[in-house]
């Protein structure tokens, strides 16, 4: 079938209001063969690059060149001026938990040793892959972005090891980009809750919302008998996003600050008035998704959904919320 917004690719990605605001579209991806179809729907870039699935099917630790030749894929179909968030594993609970051994047999491997923890516990697994981003960060516009921080300190261990590995490669006299830009998800309520603390440490944030409302509602994203309370407008997820748009946006005051969303919540049309009235103009989906995103945005005026935001976070129930936005979505579509 052909795509019913194909005609929205070329155009900007901007609000209507008398001076449009730009709201950067990006696409979330897994595999490096995807990047492209980032660039076919009209992305700008990579907001987030899933690059544990590098594992799947694998029984053995893919080796640094693998990881690079992976990465170096990806960067070249972007070409130097389209950005790649290159997200550092995230291995464990949903994800090829198989891959290591700490993680088998696990209680409860959603709170376990699960993603950035996991590459903190094995730092021979996290070198080789920072090691392989510093690498490629030479030929494109690469970050680098730390999952599942939940504390201060958690994100600080990880810069360290990052400072680590780049004195490594210059020991070693092998070429790398030494200031590739630092950011990490907010996808934890505690990292949510302590953002402006988090905000200082890095250049960028990237909200998580699949985890982040799992987090928040103790809701597995993956059960159906709880599905119910997993919900991305529950008021409670609602003031969490809004923590961390406020931080981001007291640290953009003083220096170059983003913020993005990568969750499934940024692909999905209902959401996006509500988004962008909460103050983001940063928005990572699937690429499937982006025509359809950028065609509401294209209808929305900021003025107009800054109240919605705050309606919206006047209410007291996740239903509530979801109605008064299915209600406005009919209304501007
Ligand atoms: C998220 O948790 O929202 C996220 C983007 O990461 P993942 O879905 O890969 O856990
Ligand atoms: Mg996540």
């Amino acid at each position: 079938r052909p795509d019913r917004y194909e005609s929205l690719r070329d155009k900007p990605s901007v609000t209507r209001d008398d001076a449009p605001v730009s709201i950067r579209l990006l696409g979330n991806i897994e595999l490096a063969q995807e990047a492209s179809h980032c660039i076919e729907r009209g992305a700008e870039g990579v907001g987030l690059y899933r690059t544990e699935f590098l594992y799947l099917n694998k029984s053995s630790h893919p080796t640094e060149e693998e990881h690079f030749a992976a990465y170096s894929s990806v960067v070249n179909t972007l070409g130097p001026n389209r950005p790649v968030v290159i997200r550092t594993l995230d291995l464990g609970a949903d994800k090829f938990s198989s891959v290591s051994g700490a993680v088998a047999g696990e209680k409860n491997p959603f709170l376990g040793l699960r993603s950035v923890r996991l590459c903190l516990y094995d730092r021979d697994l996290f070198k080789t892959q920072l090691r392989a981003i510093l690498r490629v960060a030479l030929h494109g516009d690469v970050r680098v972005m730390f999952p599942m921080i939940s504390t201060v300190d958690e994100l600080r261990q990880c810069k360290a090891l990052l400072n680590d590995v780049k004195e490594d490669l210059e020991d070693a006299g092998i070429p790398f980009k030494s200031d590739v830009p630092v950011g990490t998800m907010i996808e934890v309520p505690s990292a949510a809750l302590l953002a402006d603390v988090l905000a200082r440490e890095v250049d960028f944030f990237s909200i998580g919302t699949n985890d982040l409302v799992q987090y928040t509602l103790a809701a597995d994203r993956n059960n159906e008998h709880v599905a119910n309370l997993y919900n991305p407008t529950d008021p409670a997820v609602l003031r969490l996003i809004r923590m961390v748009v406020q931080a981001a946006q007291k640290e953009q005051s003083k220096r170059p600050f983003e913020v993005n969303v990568c969750g499934e919540m940024s692909g999905e049309p209902l959401y996006v008035p509500l988004l962008v009235g909460l103050g983001l103009r940063q928005l990572s989906a699937t690429p499937r998704k982006i025509p359809e995103i950028k065609r509401v945005i294209r209808e929305l005026r900021v003025a107009e959904v800054k109240d919605v935001a705050d309606r919206a976070l006047g209410m007291e129930t996740a239903s509530q919320v979801s109605s008064y936005l299915r209600d406005y979505l009919r209304k501007i579509l």
